[in-house]
């Protein structure tokens, strides 16, 4: 990340990146509602040009996960745009554990006979080595959602590939400050921005990041063709929720980690899963693959899924409500939703927000306490 040829951390970077840099230009960058631009130099319609809101995102994102990024409308349009790049016929292997929106692209392609899919345990290294040497897309989400089981990215990275084949992360969960997909020798790496980047719950925006410029010009041909576009809105807004990233990601990430440590000793939770935790199966490679665990938190409820759901009812602070990455710390039993088979039925997924860490616990606790178990 530099910034008039001088390096960065990226929280500097998070607050820096995409700002205007005339003199009389506004210190922040303006939301530009506009379809057309005046012909001439440059900008002549949005949808293929894009705008100086977007191009601002598209900037910030791209230095924070060291390459160059193309900004959707949604973190599926993201994905949509990358799996639209495998040639008909294609090999994709995705994860068994995968963001369920991911799952269904896949499925729907198989179904209608675009490409066969491989699920893979996040965590079997040795599979995915295998994939790699003939899958023409090799997509990776680690930790992945909601097991939060993390995957070696570097092994897996260096593994010999089927030429012309693409390996993408999905680096939702881990943000590009904790995890540097491309820095490991992905191809690939994808943002919903709806997450993290946006942090409150306002937006949706999703974007690909890549350094190889030949792939970066047919995702940006697809978003021109599909018309993915993201919104001016909606890119403004995270634009703005990325300048305190960095703020809320360490305090939501030190309140997981607590909350994490109460949870695996309290009498109503059964199993917790944080990559954090010594008992987690892969916090080996979590150790030596993140900067930091997340703020993601899945437990098992002592009671089963009444149970479960009764906690989900019976606390104020924490929401019950779905997705992550907010101020707003949320809760919610994954196993409700389709397409959830292999996610024990008595499993919480708590994404931890920015509200204070005791809070926070005591509203968990109480619910804990109060739910038939
Ligand atoms: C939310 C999410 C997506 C999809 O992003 P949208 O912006 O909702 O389209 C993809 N992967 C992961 C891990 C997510 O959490």
């Amino acid at each position: 990340m530099k910034l008039d040829g001088e390096s960065l951390d990226a929280k500097s970077w998070l607050v820096a990146a995409g700002r205007p840099s005339e003199p009389g230009d506004p210190l922040n960058t303006p939301l530009v509602p506009a379809s057309n631009f005046l012909l001439g130099e440059g900008a002549v319609y949005a949808r293929e040009t894009g705008t100086p809101t977007w191009a601002a995102l598209e900037a910030l994102v791209g230095g924070l996960e060291s390459g160059k990024s193309v900004a959707f409308s949604s973190g599926m349009a993201a994905v949509a745009a990358l799996f639209q790049q495998v040639p008909a016929g294609a090999t994709i292997a995705i994860p068994r554990d995968c963001y369920q929106g991911v799952l269904g692209l896949a499925s729907d392609g198989a179904e209608r006979g675009l490409w066969d899919v491989l699920h893979l345990e996040v965590d079997d290294t040795a599979a995915w080595i295998d994939a790699a040497s003939r899958a023409d897309l090799i997509w990776l989400e680690s930790p992945s959602n909601p097991m939060l089981t993390v995957a070696d990215l570097e092994t897996i990275c260096a593994a010999p590939r089927k030429p012309g084949s693409i390996l993408g992360v999905d680096n939702t969960f881990a943000t590009p400050l904790n995890q540097q997909p491309l820095e490991l020798g992905a191809d690939v790496s994808m943002q919903s921005a709806t997450k993290f980047i946006g942090g409150h719950s306002d937006l949706l925006t999703g974007l690909v990041t890549t350094r190889d410029e030949e792939l970066l010009g047919r995702l940006q041909n697809t978003r021109m063709l599909a018309g993915a576009t993201p919104g001016a809105l909606e890119t403004y807004l995270a634009l703005r929720g990325a300048r305190t990233m960095a703020l809320r990601l360490a305090q939501a990430q030190a309140t997981a980690e607590v909350l994490a440590r109460r949870l695996e000793t309290h009498g109503a939770v059964g199993i917790v899963r944080y990559p954090g935790l010594p008992s987690h199966p892969t916090h080996e490679i979590a150790a030596a693959q993140l900067g930091g665990y997340g703020t993601i938190i899945s437990f098992d409820v002592a009671g089963g899924a009444a149970a479960a759901d009764s906690v989900c009812q019976n606390t104020r602070l924490i929401r019950h409500a779905t997705s992550l990455g907010g101020v707003d710390s949320t809760m919610e039993r994954r196993a409700a939703n389709p397409g959830q088979e292999h996610v024990p039925e008595s499993m919480l997924r708590l994404s931890v927000g920015i509200e204070d860490t005791e809070d926070l616990w005591r509203d968990l606790d109480r619910a804990l306490n109060t739910s038939d178990h």
